[in-house]
């Protein structure tokens, strides 16, 4: 399985990775959507003419998910998915509750399938596993792959930092519980939401998120 970081597009997009799995492939969060053309590109080259298998997205929030109509329509994924607790405002268009107005973007209402914890991505040799980790946002999720030990975090924590919890339905202390759920897993590679990535010490950065959150 491999890793790679999607060239961004604007200041205000989150981060996008590509996963291939060796036999399927997985996109992970799409940016804003704004002058989209060197996301696009760089995920054309990185499926090298192969289908995109998974479009999973870590939360509803714009700067993650402004991109995926851009991408749906680009790249027609064979699975759409979100957490279940933020599937409902992308069903429905919301460009308030995802913050699109905020960013000065809308949300077409897109087809997504809920996930829920424990749920299985299969890679085709590589899985990801989903765990609910609410805080940032009610239905935030974090990807864990357990034979590379690596750890999608979307934004509930990042190197150095951690999400805030000041917008729609976010909770402080939501957010302390997921980063506690976190704690019996072994992580080595971080792929956070924003800034960079790591491919070791993902565990410190946990214990450092929930120093700074007092977990
Ligand atoms: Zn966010």
């Amino acid at each position: 399985m491999t890793v790679t970081q999607v060239d961004l597009s604007s200041l205000y997009d989150s981060n996008i990775y590509f996963v291939d799995g060796g036999g399927k492939t997985l996109l992970v969060d799409t940016g804003t959507g704004f002058s989209p053309e060197p996301s696009i590109n760089s995920i054309r080259k990185l499926l090298n003419g192969r289908k995109l298998d998974y479009l999973v997205l870590t939360h509803r929030h714009f700067d993650h998910v402004g991109g995926m109509a851009r991408i749906i329509r680009e790249f027609s994924p064979g699975r759409i998915l979100i957490g279940e607790g933020d599937a409902g405002p992308l069903r429905e268009g919301d460009s308030e509750a995802t913050m699109g107005t905020i960013f000065g973007g809308k949300i077409e209402r897109t087809d997504v399938e809920g996930l829920k914890e424990g749920d299985v991505i299969d890679l085709d040799g590589w899985t990801l596993t989903v765990i609910e980790t609410p805080g940032h946002t009610v239905g935030s999720i974090c990807l864990y792959g357990a034979e590379r030990k690596a750890l999608f975090t979307g934004d509930l924590f990042f190197m150095n930092g951690v999400g805030n919890t000041t917008d729609p339905t976010g909770d402080p202390g939501a957010l302390r519980e997921s980063l506690r759920k976190l704690e019996g897993y072994d992580i080595v590679c971080l792929y956070p939401g924003h800034g960079p990535y790591l491919v070791r010490d993902g565990y410190q950065q946990l214990r450092g998120a929930m120093r700074m959150m007092g977990a």
